[in-house]
């Protein structure tokens, strides 16, 4: 049987480390405000930020929220972003994606102060993570990095495989396994014997957004399987109770692997963890 990669735990385990983290650098006069912005009402929006917000309260950081109406123009929001980046209170900057159509995200993502960018996509912070220096590292990529280190899988010479290319999860998850010393392969819905090149990762990360789509045949025995993946699938009862699934096929991976991530309770939950990681490192930088 598989290790299951537990990523409620491991998420918690950070959580207590950055709360007593926080209560040592707050004696030392320093503090934080983490700005989350939501541009319109969309729930599942609403769902994120709220959980950021519950977790910055628990590790004992400061959250203020700027609820902006959906009809909010690209100069109003930039005029916003501008503000908050010139407020030495403010140690973070976080803009909820997706944005509205009228608002181009790019623009938005570059106008944050690299210093408070703790998502991590600003393309400086990026540039960091290519050339090796430090900075603010995409969230759940780097708490993947974590999953692996924590559950105590060796991560240098192995032999990984990415899965997706984004520019949230494949790209810089792929840049920090190559950080780690294994030797990576990215691949994408243009790569051909996908089913081949799977089978030779030692640790297969998978990121594409469809639902069980890596079955037992793409993967091989004892590897290490993470699954980035998350959505909803209706169960029997006609959608009454809506069940969560990943990319990887669980059933089927779960017996070859040595070591697999759950959804839920895999990935997900270290993407906040992560989040509030980078809150504390801002709170070391000069806003
Ligand atoms: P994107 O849609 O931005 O990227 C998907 C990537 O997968 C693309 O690079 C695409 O290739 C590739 N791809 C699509 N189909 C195939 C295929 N058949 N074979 C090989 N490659 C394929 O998705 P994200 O990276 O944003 O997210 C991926 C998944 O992870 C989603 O389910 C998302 O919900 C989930 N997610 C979960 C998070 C968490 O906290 N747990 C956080 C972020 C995302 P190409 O570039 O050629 O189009």
């Amino acid at each position: 049987m598989a290790q299951l990669i537990d990523g409620r735990k491991i998420s918690q385990e950070m959580k207590d480390e950055l709360k007593n983290k926080v209560e040592e650098l707050k004696k030392a006069g320093r503090e934080a405000t983490l700005a989350v912005i939501q541009v319109g009402s969309d729930p599942a929006s609403g769902v994120y930020v709220n959980n950021k917000k519950k977790a910055c309260a628990y590790i004992g950081i400061r959250s203020a929220s700027y609820e902006l109406p959906e009809q909010t123009t690209e100069e109003e929001l930039l005029a916003l972003i501008g503000k908050l980046n010139r407020d030495k209170s403010v140690t973070g900057i976080l803009v909820q994606l997706p944005l509205p159509m009228q608002i181009d995200e790019d623009k938005v993502i570059q106008a944050i102060s690299p210093k408070k960018d703790v998502d991590g996509f600003h393309p400086e912070n990026v540039g960091k993570l290519v050339t090796g220096g430090r900075g603010f590292v995409s969230c759940t990529p780097a708490g993947i990095i974590q999953l692996l280190k924590r559950s105590g899988i060796e991560i240098a010479g192995k032999k990984c495989v990415v899965v997706g290319r984004s520019n949230i999860v494949g790209k810089p998850m792929a840049l920090l396994m190559l950080r780690e010393n294994a030797t990576v392969t990215v691949a994408h819905s243009k790569t051909r014997n996908l089913k081949e090149i799977c089978r030779q990762a030692d640790i297969l990360i998978v990121a594409i957004g469809k639902p069980q789509f890596i079955t037992a045949e793409y993967i091989k025995e004892g590897a290490v399987v993470i699954d980035v993946g998350i959505h909803r699938r209706n169960s029997a009862d006609g959608g009454q109770s809506a069940k969560l699934c990943g990319d990887v096929c669980f059933s089927e991976a779960e017996p070859r692997a040595s070591a697999i991530t759950p959804v839920p309770g895999g990935v997900g939950p270290m993407t906040i963890a992560m989040l509030m990681n980078n809150c504390v490192e801002a709170m070391l930088t000069d806003a």
